[in-house]
């Protein structure tokens, strides 16, 4: 059995004053959730503060980012060490905004994977296809290119543990969610595609799905036997839709 994963990615959103009140929030919400792992990614400023407020709580703090290197001469990079000393652990990697705004590859967003691994971290890899690619079908070839780069260096056993959240680019920040069949889809594509290499590690791997997820679609979403909980962009900064997205999980 798969215990669902719920991450919120609060992106380039906050402050200090904001970080305290929703904390807050989600801590008065979520209090005694015990079936859905629950993880909260805010900007790489507010990570201390965050994991102080989180304390005796059941969320987990997350980061949005890591770079490939540990140490050196990387002006503004952050390292895994770093991220795994202020106690954040599930780490978003290969973010569409990052691949986009970033031009980050298959194989650096790779590089990231295993430096996390390394470091004892959990990678989240976010893989999805853009508009003109789905229009195009080419769905699967997309999602199986970007999990590949993973897979063909570091062998499946680097799922282990690890998460994957399929966002569809189309749908993150859209208003317009894929439909739980369609999601279903894919995840069931991502979970056989790595079954061909080990196939219980495609068992175990949570497979989230991210894309416009809201308090009003997630429950039907996660009927699906492949969804294995989300993440969450925009709902994640409203502590009360947050809440009603993680006890659907
Ligand atoms: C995301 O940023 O990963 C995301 C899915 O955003 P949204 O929920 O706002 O679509």
């Amino acid at each position: 059995m798969r215990k669902p994963l719920v991450m919120g990615n609060w992106k380039l959103n906050g402050s200090k004053e904001m970080a305290k009140a929703l904390v807050s929030g989600l801590k008065q919400n979520l209090a005694g959730v015990k079936g859905c792992d629950v993880s909260i990614a805010p900007p790489v400023m507010y990570l201390d503060e965050v994991n102080g407020l989180l304390a005796g709580s059941n969320i987990v703090l997350g980061a949005q980012n890591v770079d490939t290197a540990l140490s050196g001469a990387f002006t503004g990079d952050i390292s895994a060490t770093m991220l795994k000393e202020m106690g954040a652990k599930y780490i978003i990697i290969g973010h569409s905004e990052r691949r986009t705004y970033h031009k980050e590859s298959d194989e650096f967003i790779a590089k990231k994977f295993a430096v996390l691994k390394e470091a004892g971290l959990t990678p989240v890899l976010c893989i999805g296809e853009t508009e003109a690619e789905n229009e195009a079908g080419q769905t699967q070839a997309v999602c199986a290119r970007q999990i590949d780069a993973v897979l063909n260096t570091q062998g499946a056993a680097a799922f282990n543990g690890a998460v994957i959240a399929y966002e569809p680019v189309w749908a993150i920040g859209t208003g317009k969610s894929a439909t739980p069949a369609q999601a279903q889809a894919v995840h069931k594509f991502i979970r056989d595609h790595i079954a061909k290499k080990d196939e219980s590690v495609a068992k175990q791997v949570i497979i989230q799905y991210g894309g416009s997820v809201n308090d009003a679609n997630a429950a039907e979403l996660f009927t699906q036997p492949d969804i294995d909980g989300a993440l969450v962009g925009g709902a994640s900064l409203k502590a009360d839709a947050f809440a009603v997205i993680v006890k659907a999980a």
